[in-house]
């Protein structure tokens, strides 16, 4: 840092583009300055200067006659000295990082009062009561954020300060109470931190400034940054403002407000307002608050004045902006802005509807909607209409809505479950041993435990409901109850918990389906018939912005689905072909005894005959599948599964054998062949075993039934007049030579039946990349593949090394916490490793083979961060299960902006 370097800066020098170096709560101050709005006068302390106090330990040489000279200058403007004994200036310290960040520092206000300031403030405002409630704050707030003293210290010598007044709220307390309490409060400081509450204004200024540097490596401020993925190097800017008073009397107080809506996203202020109060008061919810409309009421001109600001504040922002605020004896002032956080119903309302006031282009309202926030839409609702108890709210770990019965332990879920009841699983937190109790549960509870916890994860990567850390709630799983203060739940009783909200009921609230999602599978008109004014403005919302998004992507999207019925479902919600139909889910249920045969075939005819079995059932399921997807690119996957997922359980069989051996009853034939087949065909990894093309290359025959199945399938269709788009996938191939052996087999089975039908085929075969080796060889693959489509899912599981199915739950979890990754690899993709893996084989294939088709079909086709990714690597398409497709749909769209 050179000497030079400028590390303070008025509000009056910066804008909002600062945020940087100035924070964003310094940087929209600034902003707001330089729009002229009523803002205090103050200065900022650069994140600069404190990146290089966190690194010396020292602040910056320069830093204390710099912010001697901007003090200088406030004072000078408002014609007050910091902490006088006349009329004191009285000066805030706020904390304000790049992005705000819940967990540093609290804001310190009133610095400069002391044992005497504190007389020619109350001298000043002509009002004792106000100047000992400033002053007593002061040492409270200094106590607890500067000298670190346990707030509860303090708050108890409040409670006893009203209790001795005989009052209920500390407005009550008079002059003298509070004059007492500053005593108590001095006594407490000096006891717990071994010094005096120190009485010189600057020294104030200068422990508080310090201490917002610490804030920034506190415990809970570095566990905030690990889970936001903020970098841990940003540093915080310092902020001095100029005191204001909300604490002055009736015609004060302090308020914050959005300029919309955020819970619904419906246009007009909204907010809360408290008067004679200061700072946090409003949302500590020690008094209540009164609306915006009550404030109209009580100071229309303040009121007035608000919504003028806040209106300027849209309209320059271009955003929906939340606003903390102060009236000071009727005169308002404006202490913050920034753009507000909203839920995923009024990001697209409110999106659209600045497009329609004129405020912004179609182009950026796409950007100011997610995939996520379009999902959270399309999860069952609770009925916003019915009423229910709230009990409590923890964190929304996992979203939907979910009702039953409250059980504590996995296998009571598993056995109530299985008698038909809908069970909410309910744990302190969970552990792998719930395992089965979160699959057999309708949602999951826990009163431990943040986002990254186990039942979070879990629950997140099976789609159950979940809502963690519900920390009020007591569940003593001895006593088979639950405790939520004086209520008590026992097991058995029905409770309700919203997994996109947090909040959990008592009793069964009414689900009803996303307005969203009747909306995408029937259209706009069948959806909004019935809805209220809300829900119908957000549908047409998505409605819009959806249709703007396919207008604009590049990506196309197709549906991972395996029956005509999930085909049919996928083209209403916008599928442009079928990217993936997995074609072993076809041999489970009653066709696994024709696999049974195949594996126990011990001449050439008892195999063909079984082969042409599965091949007539195999020829209709297509058939079936390319009347849905009629004119649309199918992509059929050839058998990806090892053959003893057909087969009955060895364990079991060998236990049957076993008995009726033991009894000296006879042994089933059938039973012991099977015994041996699956003995033989017994793997250790079998995910890394005789699957997919392997099994093509060493039990022949299978690869050739299918393809005949497709290709006859299609060259019915076309002789029924229809228009099939089917394409061949080989799966896990390594190795071009794999390819190039079954295309043999392929192609000509493929001429065969073109020839008999007398019409021409145009089957294009492809091949999956789902193997580090086939992605470090794709330039030789394409020579052989027709089109690549990544299996993002094994070649994450083949990258990484990780058993998908029994790593998540286990290693997962921990590997959050430590911060290993941020997510899961097989949720979101890895960019580095496997990402990189893909942009590879991309470019090699297309080397080999310019223009060569490109596409995924892992479940990252509809994960929103994953489709980005995809667009960027120059795939042609993402595919991904039906409820995803308008997730990738928009997510396509807000990448090609
Ligand atoms: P946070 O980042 O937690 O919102 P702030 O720095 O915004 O913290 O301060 C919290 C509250 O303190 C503000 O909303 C405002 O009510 C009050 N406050 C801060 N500075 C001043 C000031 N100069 N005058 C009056 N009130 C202030
Ligand atoms: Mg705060
Ligand atoms: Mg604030």
């Amino acid at each position: 840092l050179s000497r030079a370097a400028q590390l303070v800066f008025d509000f009056a020098e910066g804008d909002r583009t600062q945020a940087d170096l100035l924070g964003g709560k310094g940087a929209n101050l600034a902003e707001m300055t330089r729009l002229g709005l009523p803002v205090p006068p103050g200065f900022t302390v650069t994140t600069e200067a404190c990146r290089h106090y966190l690194a010396r330990g020292t602040e910056p040489p320069t830093l204390r006659e710099q912010v001697t000279a901007a003090l200088r200058r406030l004072e000078d403007r408002l014609g007050r000295r910091l902490g006088d004994a006349e009329e004191p200036l009285l000066v805030s310290v706020r904390s304000g990082a790049k992005v705000s960040m819940p967990g540093m520092m609290d804001t310190i206000l009133n610095v400069g009062l002391n044992d005497h300031s504190v007389k020619g403030l109350a001298a000043a405002a002509q009002d004792e009561r106000f100047a000992w409630d400033s002053y007593r704050r002061l040492v409270q707030m200094f106590g607890r954020t500067v000298l670190g003293i346990r707030g509860g210290l303090f708050d108890d010598a409040l409670t006893a300060a009203k209790a001795r007044a005989g009052v209920a709220t500390d407005v009550e307390v008079p002059a003298t109470g509070l004059r007492d309490l500053v005593e108590t409060f001095k006594h407490i400081v000096a006891t717990e931190s071994g010094r005096e509450f120190p009485q010189d204004p600057r020294e104030q200024l200068d422990l508080a400034i310090r201490s917002v540097f610490d804030s920034w490596n506190t415990e809970r401020a570095r566990i905030y940054r690990r889970r936001e993925r903020i970098p841990h190097d940003l540093g915080t800017a310092v902020n001095v403002c100029a005191m204001v008073f909300g604490n002055l009397g009736e015609t004060s107080g302090t308020g914050v407000a959005f300029t919309r809506d955020p819970a619904t996203g419906r246009p007009g202020g909204y907010g809360d307002y408290l008067a004679n109060a200061q700072g946090e008061d409003v949302v500590a919810g020690i008094r209540n608050t009164m609306s915006l409309q009550d404030l109209a009421r009580q100071d229309p001109a303040s009121h007035a004045e608000l919504m003028r600001i806040m209106r300027r504040l849209e309209a320059h922002y271009r955003d929906l902006c939340d606003v903390e605020f102060t009236v000071e004896r009727g005169k308002l002032w404006m202490l913050q802005t920034r753009i507000g956080k909203r839920t995923a119903a009024a990001a697209f309302r409110i999106a659209a509807h600045l497009v329609d006031e004129h405020v912004i282009t179609l182009d950026e309202a796409l950007t100011r909607v997610t995939g996520d926030q379009l999902a959270q839409l399309m999860f069952p609702q609770f009925d916003p209409g019915a009423a229910g108890t709230l009990l409590t709210r923890g964190m929304a770990a996992s979203p939907g809505a979910a009702v039953g019965e409250v059980v504590f332990d996995s296998a009571t879920a598993i056995s109530r479950a299985a008698a038909g009841a809908r069970v909410l699983l309910c744990r302190r937190e969970t552990s792998p041993d719930d395992l089965e109790g979160m699959i057999a549960a309708a949602g999951v509870l826990t009163s431990r435990g943040g986002k990254t916890s186990h039942a979070a994860v879990v629950a997140r990567g099976m789609g159950r409901t979940c809502v963690c850390g519900a920390e009020e709630i007591d569940i003593d799983a001895e006593q088979r109850v639950l405790r939520v203060g004086d209520v008590v739940i026992a097991e058995g009783d029905v409770v309700s918990i919203d997994g996109s909200t947090g909040e959990v009921f008592a009793g069964e609230r009414p689900v009803v389906p996303s307005p969203v999602v009747t909306y995408l599978e029937h259209g706009l008109d069948t959806a909004v018939e019935g809805l209220d004014a809300d829900a119908a403005d957000l549908v047409r919302a998505v409605d819009r912005l959806l249709r703007h998004a396919d207008e604009t992507r590049r990506l196309a999207v197709r549906a991972n689905a395996d029956t005509a019925e999930d085909a049919a479902r996928a083209r209403r919600l916008g599928a442009q072909g079928i990217g993936l139909c997995r074609t072993e889910h076809m041999f489970l249920g009653e066709r696994r005894v024709l696999i049974e045969r195949l594996v126990l075939a011990e001449s050439a005819d008892a195999h063909a005959e079984a082969l042409a079995a599965l091949l007539t059932l195999q020829r209709d399921d297509f058939l079936e599948l390319l009347t849905a997807m009629d004119g649309l690119p199918t992509t059929i996957r050839l058998l990806d599964a090892p053959l003893h997922e057909f087969l009955p359980d060895r364990t079991e069989l060998a236990v049957r054998v076993a008995v009726a051996e033991a009894t000296g009853g006879t042994v089933d034939p059938q039973d012991e062949r099977l015994l041996g087949a699956v003995q033989r065909r017994h793997e250790s990894n079998p995910m890394l075993g005789l699957r997919a093309v392997r099994l093509a290359l060493v039990v022949p025959g299978l690869f050739a039934m299918q393809v005949r199945a497709i290709a006859e399938a299609a060259a019915a269709r076309i002789a029924a007049g229809g228009r099939p788009r089917v394409e061949i996938m080989v799966p896990l191939v390594a190795s071009v030579m794999e390819l190039h052996l079954v295309r043999g087999e392929i192609d000509g089975v493929i001429a065969e039946v073109a020839e008999r039908a007398g019409v021409a085929l145009d089957i294009p075969v492809g091949t999956m990349i789902e193997l580090p080796r086939a992605a470090l060889t794709a330039d030789r693959i394409a020579e052989a593949a027709e089109f690549f489509s990544f299996g993002t899912n094994d070649l994450t599981q083949t990258t990484w090394g990780f058993s998908r199915d029994d790593v998540e739950a286990e290693i997962f979890a921990s590997y959050l916490e430590q911060g290993v990754f941020t997510v899961s690899p097989f949720e979101s993709l890895d960019r580095d490793g496997v990402g990189s893996l893909v942009r590879m084989a991309a470019a090699a294939g297309r080397r080999t083979r310019p223009g060569l088709p490109l596409g995924v079909c892992g479940e990252h086709g509809g994960d929103p961060g994953s489709v980005r990714f995809f667009h960027d690597a120059g795939l042609d398409y993402v595919s991904c299960s039906p409820y995803r497709i308008p997730v990738a749909r928009l997510e396509a769209g807000r990448a090609a902006l």
